[in-house]
């Protein structure tokens, strides 16, 4: 029997698995609840590896707002400073980057219906009736994931930001992150520059401290590393989000997968989904054309993105938890801390090996170094 393929959410991941399956000659049908695949992109910020964006196999360029070579990371009086000789990561124009996913799937030929929310009785209804896929590509709070009783996701970021325009930005090849007690407790705050005079500042804590991200993004702002680059701008827009900070226990279950963030495939050191989900994307379009070919079991699709990526999301994690560290030791401490990798030579290791999705190629790079 010809399966249908039914993908809930137009985010990057869901669109990028229906451009994938269209490569591959099969048809797919997605659902979208908003009106608009662009509105409310904005509540989050893009800044996107170059490896990872050259990965996609699609034009990116014209969404580009900045080049970044680095980051200044901040912790007590302290700062780490990584620079690249070459462009490692831009910022991206999220909406006009999630309307190329957009047009590239309908030149491709995919449904895309639009302000057609799925809700859990229509889900099961076809999921019941056996001939259809079902990937949940539907976000955070999946419900894709609670319909079908897939393991929940505990723990989350709430997110505020805001963009400043006027304001005094030293270098805007270089990202400011901030960890630590001094600025921020639980994950940490950014600086995003889209230029010498546009900055998005945001900040995110973990769901469990409940608190509100907006009261929190407030005081974040007083600090004088922040109030000295926004001093005199003006605010023009804030907005709350939330990231799952962990990976699904399980995405796959009989006819049904879940990708992107609602499999939480994220980096749990920033939040960032985008180059995750889309990788996985690929993979998920790999095993449902083999499942449709009879090939293999939909459930390889759980096996080859851990394979490929697990370590690394689980890094990341690992990665997560120096930001309690440094939350426990106090200012001070967590001064001396980048003190103390200044003087390993970790600055100058991440400037020349530093990759921003792959501590795992990075380990490598530190036993195999060339
Ligand atoms: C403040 C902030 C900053 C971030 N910064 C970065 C960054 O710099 N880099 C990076 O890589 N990532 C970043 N992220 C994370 C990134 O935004 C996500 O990882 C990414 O958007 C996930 O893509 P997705 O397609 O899985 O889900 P989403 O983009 O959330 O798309 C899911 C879609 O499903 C739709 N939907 C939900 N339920 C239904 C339903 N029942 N029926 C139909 N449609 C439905 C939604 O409307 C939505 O359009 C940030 C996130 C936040 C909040």
């Amino acid at each position: 029997m010809e399966k249908e393929i039914v993908i809930v959410g137009a985010g990057s991941a869901g669109l990028m698995l229906s451009i994938e399956l269209a490569r591959r000659g099969i048809h797919s049908t997605v659902y979208e609840r908003k009106r608009r695949v662009d509105d409310g992109v904005e509540k989050a910020s893009g800044i996107l590896s170059k490896n990872g964006l050259d990965r996609m196999e699609l034009e990116y360029r014209t969404s580009i707002i900045n080049d970044l070579y680095g980051a200044d990371i901040f912790a007590g009086n302290e700062k780490l400073a990584v620079m690249a000789k070459s462009v490692v990561a831009y910022v991206v124009d999220r909406k006009k980057f999630i309307n190329l996913f957009y047009s590239a799937a309908k030149e491709a030929g995919v449904d895309v219906l639009l302000g057609r929310e799925l809700n859990r009785e229509t889900l099961v209804d076809m999921a019941g009736r056996g001939d259809k896929i079902i990937v949940g590509a539907d976000g955070a709070l999946s419900h894709v994931a609670s319909a079908f009783g897939f393991p929940p996701i505990h723990r989350f970021v709430l997110t505020y930001k805001a963009e400043f325009d006027g304001a005094l930005v030293e270098d805007p090849k270089k990202v400011g992150v901030y960890v630590g007690e001094r600025y921020i407790k639980g994950f940490f705050g950014w600086m995003v520059p889209y230029g010498k005079s546009i900055a998005e500042v945001g900040i995110g804590i973990d769901s469990s401290a409940k608190k509100s991200s907006a009261v929190v993004f407030d005081s974040f702002l007083k600090n004088s590393s922040i109030s000295n680059i926004i001093s005199g701008s003006r605010k023009i827009a804030g907005h709350a989000s939330i990231i799952p900070l962990e990976v699904r226990k399980k995405t796959v279950l009989g006819n049904v997968m879940l990708l992107g963030d609602a499999a939480g495939q994220v980096k749990a050191t920033t939040g960032g989904g985008i180059i995750f989900g889309i990788l996985c994307a690929k993979i998920a379009a790999e095993s449902i054309a083999k499942k449709l070919g009879g090939r293999e079991p939909l459930g390889e699709y759980e096996r080859r993105w851990r394979a490929l990526y697990g370590a690394d999301l689980k890094m990341h994690n690992m990665i997560h938890s120096y930001y309690s560290f440094l939350n426990s030791i106090g200012p001070r401490n967590s001064g001396y801390f980048i003190k103390f990798l200044k003087a390993l030579g970790v600055g100058e290791f991440l400037s020349k090996h530093g990759d921003m999705d792959s501590p795992k190629a990075m380990l490598k790079r530190v036993f195999i170094r060339k």
